[in-house]
């Protein structure tokens, strides 16, 4: 009976712990047999009982831990409605003098129409769930287009919340309508505020881009460094942006408006994400 309560604390415990379940699970077993017997218990019947009982609460207590997997993902719809003002200034970094728009209006599908805040909000939407689905806590910085939060904000959200990793889900415009496929966004090695979360950064935006593009079928274009953004600058924790395509060429932009094409999507970030977690976060 002790064994297992303690065997369920192991467990509650290890559900709270930053790490990968899998890893924190097998910790946790590997505890519980190293534990001593409880000294001479009274074995009749009615104790018997009591421990297939018990042990019956433990198979529950662990199958609830691999539901939830101890990861809190912060997932960052880029941009928002034209109709909410954000044209004020914020510093691009923590201290920096450096002001720039808090957030930007983004692009727009030049054959679908559709706007990217709206595209960046569907597709996050799917992908919280995608994610709740696996055993992730999830954290989001908007769930509808008019709420006003910058760029600064979203990333401090995160940071504040505890999030493990920050997704935030963009999609590409250019000049040239023949520019198209995905890439991913993260600060350089020798960016002053994230700097060393390159290598993790690096990681996770290399798992979700690889899976993306297999599941999609979209262009790789890489993982690629930018200093510039006040969302990336401001985050304490491993952050990407997914540029999901170029929503001014045409098959890429028909293709991410496409609710098919969109289930392939949300796969693939989610596998990259899962990923990248099971590799990176257990210890
Ligand atoms: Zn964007």
């Amino acid at each position: 009976m002790r064994r297992v309560l303690v065997a369920a604390a192991l467990l509650l415990a290890a559900s709270f712990a930053a790490g990968c379940a899998a890893q924190e699970e097998k910790k946790a077993k590997d505890l519980v047999i190293e534990l001593p017997e409880p000294e001479e218990p009274e074995k009749n019947d009615a104790q018997t009982g009591g421990e297939e009982e018990s042990s019956r609460d433990a198979e529950e207590a662990e199958a609830q831990n691999q539901e939830k997997k101890g990861i809190l993902i912060s997932i960052d719809p880029g941009h928002q409605s034209p109709s909410v003002d954000m044209s004020d200034q914020e510093p691009n970094a923590p201290g920096s003098d450096v002001m720039k728009t808090k957030a930007t209006g983004g692009t727009s599908g030049r054959y679908s129409g559709l706007a990217e805040y709206e595209l960046n909000l569907d597709i996050s939407l799917q992908l919280r769930d995608k994610l709740q689905e696996k055993g992730y806590d999830v954290i989001m910085t908007r769930e509808d287009n008019d709420t006003p939060i910058s760029n600064a904000e979203r990333a401090r959200m995160a940071n504040e919340a505890g999030a493990d990793i920050a997704i935030r889900i963009h999609a590409n415009g250019s000049e040239s309508s023949d520019a198209n496929g995905a890439l991913v966004l993260i600060g350089s090695a020798e960016n002053p505020y994230v700097g060393s979360l390159y290598d993790q950064s690096f990681s996770l935006g290399q798992s979700v881009l690889d899976s993306y593009c297999e599941s999609t079928g979209m262009q790789n274009l890489g993982v690629q460094t930018n200093d510039t953004m006040t969302g990336i600058n401001w985050s304490e924790i491993p952050v990407i942006i997914l540029e999901m395509g170029f929503m001014t060429n045409q098959q890429d932009d028909l293709n991410m408006a496409d609710p098919d094409y969109q289930v392939k999507m949300v796969d693939g970030i989610a596998d990259g994400i899962n990923a990248y977690c099971e590799s990176s976060l257990n210890n």
